[in-house]
């Protein structure tokens, strides 16, 4: 079930909110500490869904600042007014036998009684559920902060381990995770806020992501767990894209974004969670390798892994980004993403700026196609390593004015949203019969693309190589190539918005 929040700061706006809230949740909360004045039997009468009432006091994260029996006053009148729901923290717990006592044989109001950490997720989870249990909870609420994502995994552990109905979640950027996958962690209920930018509490994501990126209503305890790992992530659209093509061909599976921080810890804690696949983002391409059960040949020897899939709980790492660059600079005289097979790389020109994972698996792929390839990155020996490995050409980062190129890559995140007008290069470097390709797919034109149009150099964005590069893994987790239109459709809409 989603529920969300009424957080007006008025008995009007509250009103409006919660019929507007009504429409996609399947539970509101009445949160009193927001709205002033507020009349509760008005608010119970108008409901047309489930209503949580709920006066969170300062000490718990809330609004309220009164007195202790005025809080416990109104919570007392929502038990006799028949809300469905009364939250109660876990330290106002000893006015819960009276508030139960209060409900009366047929009251069917149930008591929440939770308990909030907006500093950290404790280790003694097990030992706060079992005196929440026993004080006579209907529901019992824990929600704490997450300070890293293997925080989720305690969560995770603790909701599989309860046995009476439990809300359980972890706030914050890297909490996210346990308010999307909230079925398959086993929460009896997940929050949303009605929109972006109006939260009740850190982390908390809007309803319209919920259920147009994450799709969350298609969810249920057996569905498939996918991911990306990167920090950052939360620039991404592959959640968006994955997301639909699970939707629109058919798959009981999920794609959400991993903050991940130490690659080693978090391959080692989500082992038990069974996620069937995963994407590799910035900068744990390389360092994830030797987190694997197996290596596909081609990536071993790029020595990146953009794809991991989950062979019957063996990790075995793929690379897509190579064959994906390498047939969108082939097609650079095509306007489609219709697959090409020209030798337009051979004997070619091309400096490389970048030498991490993506550089990686372009440079290889570009020696295979007879290209002559110079590396040029900001670390020196990064890129003396690579060309050393692919066996090519390398030279300093200031160099970079004098090259001269018959095709320049841009492999490094600069100009990235959301650093938008930054640029690799001055525009006065970049001519014509040059083509330049920036592999950053957001925004859509980099500045390096801009500045390269205006010299009248032939261009390449990084959205056809994000595109192939994501059917390639959608192939790899679940044997189904999707149409390359279709991703590209997605993806245009998300960053740009037509
Ligand atoms: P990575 O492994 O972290 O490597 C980043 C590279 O960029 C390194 O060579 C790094 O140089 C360089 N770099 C970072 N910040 C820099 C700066 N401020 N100035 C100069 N160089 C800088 O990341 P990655 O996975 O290779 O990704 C790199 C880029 O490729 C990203 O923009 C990503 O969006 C893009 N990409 C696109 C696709 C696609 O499908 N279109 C796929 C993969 C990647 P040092 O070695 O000096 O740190």
């Amino acid at each position: 079930m989603i529920c969300i929040p009424i957080i007006a700061n008025n008995l009007e706006d509250a009103l409006k909110d919660m019929e507007e809230a009504s429409k996609f949740a399947d539970i509101v909360e009445l949160r009193l500490d927001y709205i002033k004045n507020p009349d509760l039997k008005l608010l119970l009468e108008r409901r047309t869904k489930p209503v949580i009432v709920t006066n969170r006091p300062v000490r718990e994260g809330g609004k309220f600042s009164g007195g202790e029996e005025e809080r416990i006053a109104s919570l007392k009148l929502a038990v006799q007014l028949h809300a469905d729901f009364v939250d109660i923290e876990h330290d106002s717990v000893q006015h819960i036998s009276r508030g139960m006592a209060l409900r009366g044989p047929t009251s069917k109001t149930k008591i929440i009684v939770s308990y909030h950490n907006f500093r950290e997720t404790p280790s003694y989870l097990t030992d706060i559920y079992q005196r929440l249990r026993q004080s006579g909870a209907d529901i019992v609420k824990i929600v704490t902060y997450a300070t890293n994502i293997t925080d989720n995994i305690r969560i995770y552990e603790l909701l599989q381990h309860a046995q009476s109905p439990l809300i359980s979640f972890c706030m914050g950027e890297y909490g996210a995770i346990s308010r999307i996958l909230y079925k398959r962690f086993g929460s009896y209920l997940t929050f949303a806020s009605l929109q972006s930018g109006r939260e009740s509490a850190p982390g908390q994501i809007s309803i319209q992501e919920l259920l147009n990126t994450y799709q969350i209503r298609r969810q249920d305890n057996h569905t498939s767990i996918y991911g990306l790992i990167g920090n950052p992530v939360s620039h991404s659209i592959s959640p968006i894209i994955h997301n639909t093509l699970f939707k629109k061909m058919n798959f009981n599976s999920i794609y959400v974004p991993f903050k991940v921080d130490n690659i080693n810890d978090f391959m080692r804690e989500f082992g038990g969670l069974d996620v069937k696949g995963y994407s590799v983002t910035i900068p744990h391409k390389e360092s994830v390798i030797s987190c694997l059960d197996a290596i596909d040949p081609i990536a071993k020897k790029i020595g990146a892994v953009n794809t991991i899939v989950n062979r019957d709980g063996q990790m075995v790492g793929f690379n897509t980004d190579c064959e994906a660059a390498i047939k969108t600079l082939e097609g650079v005289n095509q306007v489609s993403v219709k697959d090409t097979k020209d030798e337009y790389l051979k004997g070619k020109k091309v400096v490389l700026l970048g030498a991490g994972g993506a550089a990686r698996a372009i440079a290889f792929g570009l020696k295979e196609c007879g290209a002559q390839i110079t590396i040029i990155n900001r670390n020196y020996e990064r890129a003396q390593s690579l060309a050393s490995d692919v066996g090519c050409l390398f030279r300093k980062f200031n160099d970079l004015e004098a090259i001269e190129a018959d095709i320049l890559v841009n492999a490094t995140p600069v100009g990235m949203f959301p650093a938008v007008n930054e640029t690799p290069i001055l525009k006065n470097k970049l001519k014509p019969p040059m083509v330049v390709f920036d592999t950053i797919y957001n925004p859509i034109e980099t500045k390096l693309l801009r500045d390269a149009k205006s010299q009248g150099c032939k261009i390449v964005g990084g959205l056809l190589m994000f595109v192939r590069q994501a059917a390639a893994q959608f192939k790899l987790w679940t044997g189904q190539m999707p149409s390359l239109e279709m991703i590209e459709r997605i993806a245009y809409k998300k960053l740009v918005g037509e």
